[in-house]
């Protein structure tokens, strides 16, 4: 079977390989249909020296596909049912497992196609326990990027930030992955949204999106427009994985006791951080990263609801580098699928 692997640094292989033998107890053998990229895929490809991973690694964290066979015990799924995947191989029995917050176990082994073997191969047996079935109407395409690109902006806006109807929501970087996810989930639950895109091309896909108002971050700067928008009260979120730079406009932007919730750092790590404001303003500052397996169920009902991810582009497996460019330059306006 085809699996591609990262063997060097920015270096990847369409190889060859064995397919895996008959799934084992409590597992099922799933046939992978599509893959979603993420900036994670980014960082993979790049390289980073502080991770924990051993070369060739399988690539791609986020995918859909159909059931091919069931292990021992298995119940609830019967061969073609099309399922998604949970990213990583969290344990299921510490504290936190068994609480449903998969995102904070203790015993976690990695991340799929960043720590270890991910989902970009024909064939990969997995624990059922990781497996979600996808609901009727939802397209595989789709369904890809429920695992990581929706579920982490469910949990990112209503497990962290408590997002409300009717209040005021600004989205950095609405043309990408999850900024494209954040401005159609707010806007179903009644939001006003401000966006940030970084050219006029993306400003006009924003708006028909459902966004308010867009801000194109090149040409102004985007807390003096969302002070002015809000007529200088503030938002009463802020939705950041851009960090950098953006940081501490983003905290400029809330309101007295506004939530910012991020999961992200693409322009910088490092920001500093004034404790007077933050604390004289009430603000509250969540990290968030990953999701639940429920958050990734409420994302497909999403999604069979009508809620869709933007597509930006689909490639083919061997083109999964052109697709990473995509991502890199910046070019993107919604979610990169490559499919098998
Ligand atoms: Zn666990």
């Amino acid at each position: 079977m085809r699996a591609l692997r990262l063997i060097a640094d920015r270096k990847l292989e369409l190889a060859d390989v064995p397919a895996p033998p008959p799934p084992g107890e409590g597992e099922v053998q799933i046939r992978i249909k599509a893959v979603a990229l993420n900036h994670l895929d980014l960082w993979g490809y790049r390289g980073m020296a502080f991770t924990k991973r051993q070369l060739p690694l399988v690539v791609g964290a986020e995918a859909a596909g159909e059931i091919a066979s069931l292990g021992k015990g298995v119940t609830g799924f019967k061969p073609a049912d099309k399922v998604v995947m949970y990213g990583a191989m969290t344990c299921g029995h510490c504290p936190a497992c068994r609480e449903g917050r998969d995102n904070l176990c203790e015993n976690v082994g990695g991340i799929m196609g960043f720590h270890v073997d991910g989902f970009a191969r024909d064939l990969v047996n997995l624990p059922a326990r990781l497996v979600i079935p996808v609901p009727e109407g939802v397209s595989l395409r789709d369904a890809a990027c429920a695992p990581i690109a929706f579920a982490t902006v469910e949990h990112m806006l209503f497990d962290n930030a408590k997002l409300k109807p009717g209040e005021t929501i600004l989205v950095h970087a609405g043309g990408s992955g999850i900024g494209s996810v954040a401005i159609k989930m707010a806007k179903a639950l009644g939001c006003m949204v401000i966006t940030t895109v970084g050219d006029d091309a993306k400003a006009e896909k924003a708006k028909a999106l459902g966004a308010d108002h867009v801000i194109n971050y090149k040409t102004e700067r985007f807390e003096g427009v969302t002070r002015k928008l809000t007529v200088k009260k503030g938002v009463d979120v802020v939705f950041e994985h851009v960090g950098g730079e953006n940081f501490n406009g983003s905290l400029l932007c809330l309101k007295r006791g506004g939530r910012l919730v991020t999961c992200g750092s693409t322009a910088g790590p490092t920001v500093t951080i004034n404790l007077m404001q933050l604390f004289q303003q009430q603000y509250k500052i969540f990290g968030s990263f990953g999701a639940s397996l429920r958050n990734i169920r409420d994302s497909l009902s999403k999604m069979a609801a009508g809620i869709v991810p933007v597509i930006d582009t689909e490639v083919k497996l061997a083109d999964f580098e052109r697709g990473l460019a995509r991502l890199e330059n910046r070019e993107v306006f919604g979610k990169v699928i490559v499919s098998f």
